[in-house]
């Protein structure tokens, strides 16, 4: 039977820039990939931005590997040749009560770590923005975008080309837990042994998870959908432009974003759904998406809207309940060298470079 030190489980941003990070410190390292391409779920169907940091409660992980991740991530686009721009971001408010949003925001981003915030009036975000509505907005400038399929690929070539065995069409399907190892088998790789392993199975970890007897993450699956404005309109956007978030913490609302290829893309909304990879069905429909994005430009109409794509989000707070819930990263109670990283949602590719470093710290230390 093959052994290995490390075995990771999904081949998103996270677990390819885990596999990059270990192949630079251990042999003998494993990627098991359920479907038969890398990056093919959350990791490539998002917005692509590389967030700041500003939204996330100080001191939680989502801050601390939002605002690392952003810097981490700009950093290795630049060396990789991965696609990425810094563009900045605006977070638009309309009312007054959204200003005041505006300004917690300031103040969070501070006790974060996030530098050269500031609001900016109606007039210069007219000069920036002409046909995005607002009062005032908050300018945001480490934001940027990110091809994120293109960094997948770029963190996974890192790892192959350092040794990391990257098998896709490899379900993990069944553990045998024991005190030094772990036996499993995945689809075609089959049987194997490993001294660690690390779940970063994004909207299934709370399964992979449960094969270890680990129950107390659930994950709901949130959809996100967006549309495309036509060719015509795309001119109507500069960068990014964001609303003030959602209370319900389930997104940051659907946002404007001109694409690093020139595409204007609405998005995503939030919907729950039952079934985690249900991508297509029930739609919101045009009108409704239409009104959502008209809050931000006010002159679109829905006849401007192509259906683009969707992705769906590995919440962990289940239907009707507020807030940010933070990213779970931690040992398994019962099995101290499985290392599980649960409810990875959105920042989760800004964090993922962070959150790799720090995963291969605590994988060194069981290997030690
Ligand atoms: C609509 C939307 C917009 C977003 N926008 C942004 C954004 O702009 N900026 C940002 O920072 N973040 C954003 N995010 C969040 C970000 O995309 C995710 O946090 C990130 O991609 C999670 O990466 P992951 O590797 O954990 O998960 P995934 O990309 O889902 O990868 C997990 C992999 O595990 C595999 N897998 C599952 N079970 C098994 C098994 N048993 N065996 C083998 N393989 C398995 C899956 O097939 C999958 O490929 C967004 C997410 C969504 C859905």
């Amino acid at each position: 039977m093959e052994r290995a030190n490390a075995v990771i489980v999904g081949g998103g941003v996270v677990g390819c820039a885990v596999a990059a990070e270990l192949a630079l410190r251990t042999s003998d390292v494993f990627l098991v990939e359920q479907l038969p391409r890398l990056g093919m779920a959350a990791s490539s169907r998002n917005s692509g931005v590389l967030h700041s940091g500003i939204y996330y409660p100080p001191g939680s992980l989502k801050a601390r590997h939002c605002v690392e991740g952003n810097r981490l991530t700009y950093e290795f686009s630049a060396a990789h040749d991965v696609p990425h721009k810094k563009t900045g971001k605006l977070i638009t408010a309309t009312t007054a009560e959204e200003e005041a949003e505006l300004a917690r925001l300031i103040e969070r981003g501070r006790e974060n770590g996030v530098e050269g915030l500031a609001v900016i009036g109606a007039e210069e975000l007219r000069r920036r923005e002409p046909k995005v509505a607002a009062r005032a907005a908050l300018w945001v400038p480490s934001a940027g975008l990110v091809e994120s399929e293109l960094l997948v690929k770029a963190y996974a070539a890192l790892a192959a080309a350092h040794g990391v065995y990257l098998a896709t069409s490899a379900r993990l399907e069944r553990v045998e837990p024991a005190t030094d190892f772990i036996r499993l088998r995945a689809g075609r790789v089959g049987e194997l042994e490993t001294r660690v392993l690390v779940n970063a199975a994004g909207l299934f970890a709370d399964e992979v998870a449960a094969l270890f007897g680990y129950r107390r993450y659930r994950i709901y699956p949130v959809r996100g959908e967006y549309w495309e404005v036509v060719v015509a309109k795309r001119g109507w956007v500069n960068a990014l432009v964001y609303p003030t978030p959602d209370p319900s913490g389930l997104s940051l609302g659907v946002h404007l974003t001109k694409t690093l290829a020139g595409r204007l893309l609405l998005g995503p909304n939030a919907r729950h759904v039952e079934d985690k990879d249900d991508y297509e069905q029930d739609w919101e429909p045009r009108e409704s998406f239409c009104a959502r994005a008209q809050k931000l430009l006010p002159e679109l109409r829905p006849d401007d809207l192509r259906p683009a794509y969707s992705g769906i989000r590995a919440k962990l707070k289940p239907p009707g309940q507020a807030g940010i819930e933070d990213f779970v990263v931690t040992r398994d109670p019962l099995y101290p060298h499985v290392i599980q990283l649960i409810g990875i949602d959105s920042p989760g590719l800004t964090a993922a470079s962070s959150l790799a470093r720090y995963v291969a710290q605590l994988v060194a230390e069981t290997l030690a």
